[in-house]
């Protein structure tokens, strides 16, 4: 029995010669291949701009900045995320305040943002987790209501759809990434959807040094801008999987209707929202019943990979890690994420999976679950 990941990329044989022929080209960095993959981009978020960068951080970051997110601003964000989505805010200077999950989607509670609103707030970063959109009808009524901007940190739901709209082709600020586990992948890499072509100038100078270059090849710097440009190696692997992201997506769903009908559900675990329809299914993620098992989420882990499959976390609660504690976040902040932190397992998921893999998983965890019942 081979070894089988929580995740693993799809890419095939002719994205691998496209990227073949870009090395051997003679240009490697950001080039054409970066310029067709924008514009590829564009078109699968119904004609919106957008602009490849070389991670989803930094395409938040540079989303803050476009802002004027700065020193003595605050942030609300979830406290269940990669702890990207927060690093960025105290990157550019500002405060992150975290307002607790909705046990039920895990994404951020939207009831409880109006609470959290204070004068220095300026905008929100909803994560769509496991690529579960967040309501985008309340978020943005909210957002209206405030005066706040929306950077969507929407890193895990490429291909989501939020009312028949592709998540990207509306709302304000879009950020995506294309980190190797996404569910398409330029090896790292990431785009920002603008909210407005007035934002190009200054995007593309956060991206690359501050540098504006004039046809007669003289060049001019008056910010300092950063370095996050999108190499022509990593473009070419986005444009061949671009295409075929609806399709990864559609393999995912067939795989969690799987999950679902052979998940024995008298172990106690609880499962995701159990909907295929507006969701890209970027993770499968059960909350184990702990206080019903002698043993730990590591050892039930451990035990996951004696029998050759490998299980995530995604994610500790990001309030809890200490540069967060020592900004006087603590236990007890948030309940509902450190619970789902604590309780979470992802399985594994991805496109060229078997549904013989799913039963594999679902059997595993029986037997597991089933020795281990105090
Ligand atoms: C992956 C991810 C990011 C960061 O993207 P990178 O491309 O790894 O920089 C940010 N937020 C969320 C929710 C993510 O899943």
């Amino acid at each position: 029995m081979s070894y089988l990941p929580f995740t693993r990329p799809t890419i095939d044989e002719e994205t691998i010669q496209g990227v073949v022929d870009v090395l051997r080209s003679g240009w490697i960095t950001s080039g054409p291949k970066v310029k067709d993959f924008e514009a590829a981009l564009s078109d699968y978020f119904g004609g919106r701009t957008v602009r490849a960068f070389s991670s989803g951080t930094a395409t938040l970051e540079v989303a803050l900045q476009l802002c004027g997110i700065g020193p003595g601003d605050e942030v609300i964000t979830t406290p269940l995320s990669w702890v990207a989505t927060a690093n960025v805010i105290l990157h550019v200077g500002a405060k992150p305040v975290f307002v607790d999950v909705d046990p039920v989607t895990r994404n951020i509670d939207l009831t409880l943002i109006e609470s959290a609103i204070t004068p220095n707030t300026k905008a929100i970063i909803p994560v769509d987790l496991a690529g579960l959109p967040v309501d985008r009808d309340r978020l943005y009524a909210i957002a209206h209501k405030h005066n706040l901007r929306v950077i969507e940190d929407a890193a895990q739901s490429m291909g989501s759809t939020w009312q028949g709209k592709k998540i990207g082709s509306f709302g304000d600020l879009i950020s995506f990434s294309f980190h190797a586990n996404k569910n398409m992948t330029t090896g790292e890499g990431g785009c920002l959807v603008l909210s407005s072509d007035a934002q190009i100038p200054l995007t593309e100078k956060l991206r690359l040094q501050g540098v504006v270059r004039s046809p007669d090849g003289t060049m001019e710097v008056d910010i300092a801008g950063g370095k996050s440009n999108l190499t022509d190696i990593a473009a070419r692997i986005g444009l061949g999987q671009l295409p075929q992201v609806d399709s990864f997506n559609a393999r995912r769903r067939e795989l969690v209707k799987h999950y679902f009908a052979q998940f024995d559900r008298s172990l106690g675990c609880e499962l995701p929202v159990e909907e295929y329809s507006n969701g890209n299914w970027h993770m499968f993620q059960i909350l184990l019943p702990l206080d019903k098992l002698t043993i730990s989420r590591g050892e039930f882990i451990e035990q996951m990979k004696q029998r050759e499959i490998a299980a995530g976390v995604h994610y500790p609660p990001i309030h809890l890690f200490s540069l967060y504690r020592s900004m006087g976040f603590k236990e007890g902040d948030y309940p509902h994420a450190e619970r789902i932190g604590n309780e979470t397992v992802t399985l594994p998921l991805f496109p060229t999976m078997t549904f013989e893999d799913v039963e594999r998983v679902c059997a595993a965890i029986k037997e597991i679950i089933t020795h281990s019942k105090k």
